[in-house]
């Protein structure tokens, strides 16, 4: 019998509510602190930074189902919901009993699963009356989803990038035009923050810290401004759990349930997405998932750094946040996979890791892209080099089932394509890429000084 390979939900069917697993956690996660008063952070608190319903979703942990606005939900319908889909071909290629399917939010218009929290956040941004909001981009991705999402909703977006990225990824900066953005080379002379490295270090090619401290600043210092992140606090994983909320009700189209998720983890954010709706589950007894966020080797906060209270950048800006860290001033190899470069994890992730409830697994970079372009050759879509990770610790547990002879059902988030990354696999193609593995020295020396 033919395998039945896409499954495609109606646009009625893209949920209502988000789903906050903190409400059902029994172990919260550690507030955040004010590193001034050393207090623990309230909805208040960021009021200043950021829209006033996302400064309480950051702190809710008493309800656990959030509705999503309407007009949210008539912007998801740009592209949700997104096809959940079997990978019989790589099943194949693999001669695997498993059976491995893959949410594919590579079908989003800024190509990742970023434009799932930034339209959420322009919306409440506008409701608060807010005219102009600021964020920093690495390698582009959030940017030019926050830049689209700011059209959609009619908000000013100016967006500080790396400066390496922005004269390295010309073309993630034309999207972010393209959706009418301004941006920034970072450090700029538009700050103080910016005017000072500039100063200090003329040559200096920019750093997320560096840019992170420049969008706070614009925004402190603008009226109706805000500032926006894409990964790692509360309130984004919270929206992505829309991944995982669609992927339940198409896993059980194809009349099957997980026995492993996978994400790929920079800050967490989608590897929250797919996997929370599933682990409220487990919290009940009923099933044993496991969920495993794959991590590179280089950036391996998840499997070799520790769990304590540290900034959320480098600068020290941010609340202090308790998370698995490899410490704010660690700086990983300049890797492809971007997304993935980020030394902690989210507070909440960072919980469940300590309560066992998740697995973590560091991939090396020739395996992540060894895996992306079989995957490539078989299913047809070039993905992103960050969810090459997810691919990459899918296919390990796939060759895993197959040596033990079990049929293990894997699901895997594809977060996003590599239209926009093709000069990294020109570089795998021709060779030219190493893996890139920190020392136990070197996280040692960073932890300390946290
Ligand atoms: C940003 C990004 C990631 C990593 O961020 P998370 O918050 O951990 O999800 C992964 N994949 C893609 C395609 C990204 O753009």
């Amino acid at each position: 019998m033919s395998k039945r390979k896409r499954f495609m939900l109606p646009e009625t069917e893209i949920p209502t509510q988000w789903y906050n697993i903190t409400a059902e956690m029994k172990n919260k996660p550690l507030p955040m602190i004010n590193p001034q008063t050393k207090e623990e952070l309230k909805a208040e608190d960021l009021f200043p930074l950021f829209a006033e319903e996302l400064s309480r979703q950051e702190v809710n942990q008493t309800d656990t189902w959030i509705d999503i606005p309407d007009e949210v939900r008539d912007k998801y319908k740009i592209y949700r919901p997104t096809p959940l889909v079997r990978a019989t071909e790589l099943e194949k290629a693999l001669d695997t009993p498993a059976h491995i399917y893959f949410k594919n939010e590579s079908v989003s218009p800024v190509g990742s699963h970023k434009l799932n929290s930034a339209l959420p956040q322009a919306y409440y941004n506008k409701v608060d009356g807010t005219t102009n909001i600021t964020t920093e981009t690495g390698a582009g991705q959030w940017g030019t989803a926050l830049a689209f999402a700011a059209k959609a909703f009619g908000l000013e977006l100016a967006v500080y990038m790396v400066k390496i990225s922005y004269e390295q990824k010309p073309y993630r900066r034309s999207l972010m035009q393209t959706w009418g953005a301004q941006v920034i080379a970072s450090p700029s002379m538009s700050t103080k923050a910016g005017r000072k490295i500039i100063t200090d270090h003329p040559n200096y090619q920019g750093s997320l810290g560096t840019a992170i401290s420049e969008a706070i600043e614009l925004a402190m210092q603008t009226e109706n401004c805000k500032y926006a992140l894409g990964s790692v606090l509360n309130h984004v994983s919270l929206h992505q759990t829309i991944i995982g909320l669609e992927a339940e009700k198409q896993m059980e189209m194809a009349d099957e349930y997980p026995d492993i998720v996978i994400g790929c983890f920079g800050g967490g954010s989608n590897f929250s997405g797919i996997s929370f709706p599933f682990m409220r589950h487990n919290f009940t007894g009923e099933k044993k998932t496991r969920f495993v966020a794959a991590e590179p080797a280089s950036c391996p906060k998840l499997t070799k750094g520790e769990f304590k209270y540290d900034f959320g950048d480098e600068t020290g800006y941010t609340p202090l946040i308790p998370m698995f860290t490899l410490g704010h001033k660690f700086t990983p190899a300049n890797i492809h996979a971007g997304g993935l470069r980020y030394h902690g994890a989210g507070s909440i992730v960072s919980q469940l890791l300590k309560d066992g409830y998740i697995e973590a697994v560091d991939i090396k970079q020739l395996d992540s892209f060894n895996a992306g372009v079989l995957f490539a050759r078989t299913e047809g879509i070039v993905p992103a080099p960050e969810s090459n990770h997810a691919i990459a610790a899918a296919i390990n547990e796939a060759l895993k089932a197959k040596e033990e002879g079990k049929k293990k059902v894997i699901l895997f988030n594809l977060s996003g394509h590599g239209f926009v990354d093709m000069s990294a696999y020109d570089q795998f193609l021709a060779g030219d890429l190493t893996n890139h593995v920190v020392s136990d020295e070197d996280i040692s020396k960073f932890l300390t000084e946290v």
